[in-house]
């Protein structure tokens, strides 16, 4: 069977999976011309809408980047920066600049300072590989930061073009539709691209120089909690709105559950207060240490949810993270779920999260 393509971007066209590239519905295939999804949305509603890719088409991507001349943008979220993170980049876009955005800050409570959050984002760039000309916080949905974000994109661009990329989930789409609102006011004038040396669309917003700032397909980091759980219970462990803080006075040998989706034993110490940042719908179960095997074992998804009955039969195990804590004010941070704030130092706690899920330590944000 003959393969067609988008008559937007030339993308194969698929009818499988809405959230992929090329994506158009089954009915559609029987007119002339057939549009994907994403091209007949940006075309009548001036919007894009997220996709991803596999490993290797985004390998492309990224190779082809180190080939172009430009400002490469990446978005990550911050409460998931190793599960947004893609690893090589630096070595992939080669010698351009890059400017990491931190999104959903609207999500900190307000006792955190945005700016031990940025250098917090700094050093772990550094640790990973990266070094970015700066890195800024946004929040795409309710605009903090925008602005500024913009200026510094049109500031580091150099005249240049800019690429924009991430992971699914950060935000990333929602970042490029406010600036097109910003950018093209009501002018229908955004339109695709293919990107040079492979068959992906590019999605191109012209900036006044006549140069462009281009989307790139989200790519899916399998370490990322998000792939471990259905679509409403993704919900459950995603924040919604500010952070409440919940503060737990624990004794040795007791345990927190967080839903069913992470474990906190408080191993080795005096009794000390930990504060827990998560999610406001995620519920917390506090046990003895002796009993917590146990209730995981007869408990996971019924009372321990996510995931649910029919997730967790997928769900990674869970993977024991010691760490002798020393300093007060040391947060545990559990990538895309959230973080524990152990308010005593001078004790022993482990962490239990799903396998390839990262949990490490970092000063408190506050
Ligand atoms: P993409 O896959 O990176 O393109 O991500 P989307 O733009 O589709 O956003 C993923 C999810 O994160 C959606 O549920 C958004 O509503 C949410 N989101 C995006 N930006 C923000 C933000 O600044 N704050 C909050 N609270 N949620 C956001």
């Amino acid at each position: 069977m003959e393969q067609v393509v988008c008559i937007g971007c030339g993308a194969a066209i698929q009818s499988e999976n809405p959230n992929e590239v090329g994506y158009a519905p089954e009915a559609s295939l029987k007119k002339e011309t057939v549009i994907c999804q994403r091209c007949f949305r940006l075309k009548n509603y001036n919007e894009i809408q997220p996709v991803s890719l596999t490993d290797d088409d985004f390998l492309r991507i990224l190779t082809s980047l180190g080939n172009q001349n430009g400002l490469i943008v990446k978005i990550v979220d911050i409460f998931d920066f190793n599960g947004s993170w893609l690893p090589g980049l630096q070595r992939f876009v080669g010698s351009n600049p890059i400017l990491l955005i931190g999104n959903k800050v609207d999500l900190l409570p307000k006792s955190v300072k945005p700016n031990r959050v940025i250098h917090w984002m700094k050093q772990e760039a550094h640790k990973l590989g990266l070094k970015p000309i700066d890195v800024l916080l946004v929040s795409s949905v309710k605009g903090n930061g925008m602005e500024q974000a913009m200026d510094a994109i049109d500031r580091y661009r150099e005249g240049k073009d800019v690429y924009v990329v991430g992971c699914t989930n950060v935000g990333k789409s929602t970042f490029i539709n406010r600036i097109i609102k910003n950018v093209t006011g009501e002018n229908n004038v955004i339109t695709t691209s293919h990107f040079p040396g492979t068959t992906l669309d590019l999605i191109d917003i012209p900036l006044e120089d006549g140069k462009s700032l281009h989307d790139t397909p989200g790519i899916i980091n399998h370490h990322q909690m998000a792939h471990f759980l259905d679509a409403s219970e993704l919900k459950v462990i995603t924040p919604k709105s500010e952070l409440k803080p919940k503060v737990f006075q624990l004794n040795p040998e007791q345990t927190l559950y967080l839903g069913g989706v992470a474990r906190f034993d408080f191993i080795q110490g005096t009794r000390s207060s930990f504060t827990v940042h998560v999610s406001n719908s995620l519920m917390i179960h506090r046990t003895k240490l002796q009993n917590a095997d146990a209730l995981y074992e007869n408990h996971l998804g019924e009372m321990l949810v996510p995931p649910g009955p029919i997730s967790k039969e997928q769900f990674p195990e869970l993977v024991r993270h010691e760490f002798r804590v020393k300093e007060d004010k040391t947060d545990i941070v559990i990538s895309g779920l959230g973080w524990i704030t152990v308010n005593k130092g001078n004790i022993v706690v482990a962490v239990h999260a799903p396998k390839g899920v990262n949990v490490q330590i970092r000063p408190s944000l506050i």
